[in-house]
């Protein structure tokens, strides 16, 4: 499989032309019924986590599912593109360093996932293998304007599985860049991942997935087996 081309890993800015990425800061527990469907408590803290910048998949490429996992869930999110270092920002300041919104998915090795949670083990692995972060092209922040409260969906073979608005997020996009700042510089080039609505599920192989956020675009990827 090959992660989106060029030198070394990146996303294309439309307009903008492509930008390296570094890394890519995600957030977990951001969507009240998600946090329902899986068994969480529902003041529950996010969570932040990374993926490597080699689990980027550029958008209608195929995905490669691991064989080392059974279980590989799809979830789709809101995407920031990092334009400015950002390092203990307040919210008030936030947008200043969004260059640009892309669709993403967050996809996870649940089974992993599972495992690791139970022994208190990190989540690289469930969540940082090749290919596990497809991401569309993004558009200019300016363009899509307040991000607040997008349609986001996400169908399998056309069948929606993942149906939400960005308003529905626990925090939002300024609150989120303000505590991932406090905890690590964020860098140009970083993306940030913001959690994923409720109705997760499993690829299987022959699975198209495509995954839409109003005003931002659309990411697709086909799924065949390793
Ligand atoms: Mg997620």
């Amino acid at each position: 499989m090959e992660s989106q081309g060029g030198a070394r890993h990146g996303v294309e800015v439309r307009g903008l032309g492509r930008i390296e990425v570094g890394k890519i800061v995600c957030v977990g527990k951001n969507y009240r019924e998600h946090l329902k469907e899986m068994g969480y408590a529902p003041d529950e803290d996010p969570v932040l986590f990374l993926k490597p910048p080699t689990s980027l998949l550029a958008s209608g490429s195929v995905l490669a599912l691991p064989a080392f996992s059974q279980d590989v869930h799809h979830e789709i999110e809101l995407v920031l593109v990092i334009g400015r270092e950002a390092r203990g920002v307040p919210e008030a300041r936030a947008f200043e360093h969004v260059l640009g919104y892309a669709v993403g998915l967050d996809l996870t090795c649940r089974d992993l996932q599972k495992r690791a949670k139970e022994r208190g083990e990190p989540w690289a692995v469930a969540k940082g293998f090749d290919g596990a972060a497809p991401v569309s092209i993004a558009v200019p922040a300016q363009e899509v304007g307040d991000p607040a409260d997008l349609a986001i969906e996400l169908r399998v073979n056309g069948v929606v599985r993942q149906s939400a608005r960005t308003s529905q997020m626990i925090h939002g996009v300024a609150w989120l860049i303000a505590y991932a700042s406090r905890y690590m510089t964020l860098e140009r080039g970083d993306l940030l991942m913001t959690g994923t609505p409720s109705g997760v599920g499993p690829l299987a192989s022959g699975d198209v997935a495509r995954g839409t956020i109003e005003r931002i675009g659309a990411v697709e990827i086909r799924v065949k087996d390793a």
